[in-house]
């Protein structure tokens, strides 16, 4: 379906739990985290329905994300039930990847194409500072069993802080120059832990390019197969790519095909827009599958032409990434 700006919605991101077992300082405060009842999430069998009326006003692509997907009991089931819906052709998962190497080869006979896992360091102790807990001996294994199970495009999620793994560019690029994983840089948006981020944290993806280039030879090349609007680059001599993810640098909105829904069965037009359609509220009444459409519709059309995070307002956003799926 095409928004009021002309662009056609196709991708729905569905937060499927508002819990982690991590707490990114960047992400989750540590303490003091009120996880909604399960009476307030969606069950399994709303979100089923929900993503079969997406399908039906023109989503074709799904990603789960959350809070931590992999935390939702029956996670492998709901993709199952994706899967079955005429219409998706893609499902895909955001993840810390600390559940996934146990998960992993049913999640893909569910029907599961593709993760991204976010990963920030690659060093043990400061993975356990930024997510104030630990174990990142199982989400590397979490990147080579994806490898190995051939859930083509691997892409790891690198949110670039300053000051804290600027110093391990190189080591990631590293990474993709020896296997054939997609790296993709995300500069740091001032939504989440507020209290952590910083301005003078903030890379923007130009300054990490300059970096890579000192010892890579990049080129631009086309998107890899996915959804988002990372702008790719091929290393020369190397098995994957770079990627960079410019929220704040190169505003990307005008490409955005993208609504989300959050687990308490909020739908939003955008990450950093206030206005939030309820359709929880519309399965407890009992709404017919008619009025959902038109719910579909009403997020779609109001979807704003961009975001103005940089102008401040995502200091003031009252929901937190974990709450809107990131
Ligand atoms: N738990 C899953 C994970 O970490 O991949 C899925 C949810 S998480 C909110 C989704 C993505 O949002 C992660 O890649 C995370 O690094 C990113 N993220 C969270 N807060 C961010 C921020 N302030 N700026 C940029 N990216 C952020
Ligand atoms: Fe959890 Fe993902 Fe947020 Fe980290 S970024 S606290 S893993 S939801």
């Amino acid at each position: 379906m095409v928004d009021s700006f002309g662009r056609n919605i196709n991708y729905l991101r569905i937060s499927v739990t508002d819990r982690c077992n991590l707490r990114c300082r960047y992400c989750m405060p540590e303490e003091g985290v009120q996880n909604l009842g399960h009476g307030k999430i969606l069950s399994l069998e709303d979100l089923a329905r929900l993503a079969r009326v997406a399908a039906q006003v023109g989503i074709s692509k799904i990603r789960l994300t959350g809070g931590e997907p992999l935390v939702r009991k029956s996670i492998t089931r709901l993709v199952e039930c994706l899967a079955d819906i005429d219409g998706i052709d893609d499902i895909a998962m955001t993840t810390n990847g600390l559940l996934f190497p146990a998960l992993a080869q049913d999640l893909k006979d569910a029907g599961l194409k593709r993760i991204n896992i976010s990963l920030d360091t690659l060093n043990d102790e400061r993975f356990a500072y930024i997510t104030r807990r630990g174990g990142l001996s199982s989400v590397r294994q979490a990147i080579f069993k994806a490898m190995e199970l051939g859930m083509d495009p691997v892409k790891i999620n690198v949110v670039a802080i300053r000051g804290f793994n600027d110093d391990e560019i190189g080591d990631f690029a590293r990474l993709a120059y020896d296997h054939p994983l997609h790296i993709r840089f995300i500069e740091f948006m001032p939504v989440g832990d507020l209290l952590f981020w910083e301005p003078q944290r903030m890379m923007n993806s130009d300054e990490i390019r300059m970096v890579l280039q000192n010892d890579y030879e990049l080129t631009p090349q086309k998107a890899i197969e996915g959804n988002g609007p990372a702008r790719y680059y091929k290393i020369s001599g190397g098995a994957g790519s770079i990627g960079f993810i410019s929220p704040m640098s190169h505003q990307f909105c005008s490409e955005c095909n993208r609504i989300r829904l959050t687990a308490d069965g909020k739908l939003r037009g955008c990450l950093y827009e206030k206005q939030e359609v309820d359709l929880k509220e519309a399965l407890e009444r009992e709404a017919s599958d008619e009025e959902l459409r038109e719910l579909f519709w009403r997020a779609i059309k109001s979807k704003p032409a961009r975001h103005n995070m940089d102008s401040g307002w995502g200091q003031q956003n009252l929901r937190k990434m974990y709450q809107i799926g990131g």
